[in-house]
């Protein structure tokens, strides 16, 4: 009997799960491994934080008792080197083949790039599967044959491109043969040094799979609607899901196109086209591999940011008395997520208010999102900064306190996250500044002491932003 190795990712599931079905079509027995890799999954390194941790690790605990079922021991390596780890443990059980679900990110390409030289001296066959996506990032091309660099005539072509075939699931897993081999016990977070978090969302793909039902079967034709107001529920929060592949790409589009997003259903239309969003960005970094760490439009370049360490701590410890950024700021330290519409609003804010380069707030947010995906953040990232592809313009700077009126005039959200501002009057909730100080001290908030005083004048900040761009 020979065994096939199956390599976990960011795909821990067993439904729908592409080149772990294959594995276990094989007929053979199969055994499944996933790395920590130290470089990047320990407190310590600054990279993967607290919160995409706990939500991995607890999916996996779940993972490996589902592949109990399916005769499947999941073991867990932990190393700084995971393609030799990989490699021990395939010689070690004298493996034949390596399956695996592709990945987009320029580190995970140049790792399997070096997983198939490697296994090939040792006569092991790698086996790669789409998975993550439901385009190829060279399926959907323009007419020249070039990648997309805009998202709507992308989009076209996505949905123009997309069939009854695209959305073919792997359905569950088969029972692989009966091997002799204990499945390993998950690590907790906290002995890789995390702190102990609360997850917002149930983590694993059980999980996943009810917050689909119920954003499906209840929130999905007012997303058009809700979707950007911060203090309702009316986005499907199912981003952790889609980040470590406890929910797939596939039930997510289905479950769109079920509930007419071809049809001229608003929500279900609009969420597919989020859907989209996700595969364009991993197809762009997949394409311009440069864009993880410089702008995709090289003009800008050249541009010299102040990246001054006392305005980007204000903004990182929520101190910069715009109350929409410090809310959004505490949201996202506090659950490890952020209301789309807030990580825009803070992106923008930090790079065109406080002269920020774009990096360093996608390295920040890389460690406290629990749903990070390089693709989608520095995709977003580059979005707000405008240096991105389909960047917004950069005379288009985002205006806090007109933001936060239009999409929390009564200050709801910011409340939730504020509480020093509670008794603050309507009026004045996104512009407490402007208080008069006898109502400064009949609400309790006085500004300076109780709130930050604003730690810069966004009209004045977005004449330098705007003239900086123009050069
Ligand atoms: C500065 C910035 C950083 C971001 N960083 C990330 C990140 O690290 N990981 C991440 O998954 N998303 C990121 N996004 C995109 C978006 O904010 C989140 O996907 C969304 O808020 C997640 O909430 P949700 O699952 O309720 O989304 P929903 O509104 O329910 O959308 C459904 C799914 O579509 C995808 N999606 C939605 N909006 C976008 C978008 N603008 N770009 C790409 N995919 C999208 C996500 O997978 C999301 O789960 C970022 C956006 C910005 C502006």
């Amino acid at each position: 009997m020979r065994t096939v190795l199956h390599w976990f990712r960011r795909d821990f599931r067993v439904r729908d799960n592409t080149a772990l079905a294959a594995a276990c079509r094989s007929g053979d027995s199969v055994v499944a491994v996933f790395c920590i890799d130290t470089r990047w999954f320990t407190a310590s390194t600054g990279k993967t934080g607290a919160y995409q941790a706990a939500f991995w690790l607890k999916s996996l605990r779940e993972l490996s008792a589902a592949l109990v079922d399916l005769n499947i021991p999941l073991k867990i390596l932990t190393t700084t080197d995971p393609v030799q780890a990989i490699l021990a443990l395939a010689k070690r059980l004298n493996v034949r083949t390596i399956t695996l679900n592709k990945e987009y990110e320029p580190a995970q390409i140049a790792q399997d790039q070096r997983l198939v030289r490697e296994a090939e001296k040792m006569g092991i066959d790698i086996k790669s599967f789409k998975d993550a996506v439901i385009f190829e990032t060279f399926e959907v091309l323009t007419g020249t044959d070039n990648p997309y660099t805009i998202f709507s005539p992308y989009k076209r072509a996505w949905l123009a491109k997309l069939g009854q075939s695209s959305l073919q699931s792997a359905g569950l897993a088969a029972k692989s043969a009966v091997i002799p081999l204990a499945a390993d016990p998950i690590p907790d977070p906290e002995s890789l040094g995390y702190p102990a978090v609360t997850l917002p969302i149930a983590p694993g793909e059980c999980a996943g799979a009810a917050l689909l039902q119920t954003f499906t079967d209840t929130k999905i034709g007012l997303y058009h609607k809700e979707r950007d107001i911060p203090a309702r529920p009316g986005v499907s929060q199912l981003s952790a899901h889609l980040a470590a592949g406890t929910v797939s790409i596939r039930q997510c589009v289905a479950a769109a196109v079920n509930q007419g997003a071809l049809a001229g259903n608003g929500g279900a239309e609009t969420w597919l086209s989020e859907l989209i969003w996700r595969e364009f960005y991993r197809m762009v970094l997949f394409h311009y591999p440069h864009t993880c760490h410089s702008g995709f439009q090289k003009k800008y370049e050249r541009l010299t940011w102040e990246n001054n360490p006392e305005l980007i701590a204000a903004w990182g410890n929520a101190r910069t008395g715009y109350p929409i950024v410090d809310a959004a700021i505490r949201q996202i330290q506090q659950t490890g997520w952020m209301h789309n519409r807030l990580r825009m609003i803070t992106a923008m804010f930090l790079t065109k208010d406080l002269d920020t380069h774009w990096r360093i707030g996608e390295q920040l947010f890389m460690q406290w999102l629990m749903d990070y995906d390089q693709a989608s953040n520095v995709g977003g990232w580059q979005w707000s900064a405008g240096t991105g592809t389909d960047a917004a313009p950069y005379f288009r700077v985002m205006n806090p306190i007109l933001q936060a009126q239009r999409f929390d005039l009564a200050g709801t959200f910011v409340k939730r996250y504020l509480p020093e501002l509670a008794n603050v009057p309507e009026d004045f909730i996104h512009t407490p500044w402007e208080m008069p100080p006898l109502l400064q001290s009949q609400c309790g908030c006085i500004i300076g002491q109780d709130y930050p005083t604003r730690i810069v004048d966004h009209a004045a900040a977005r004449i330098k932003a705007i003239a900086k761009f123009r050069g």
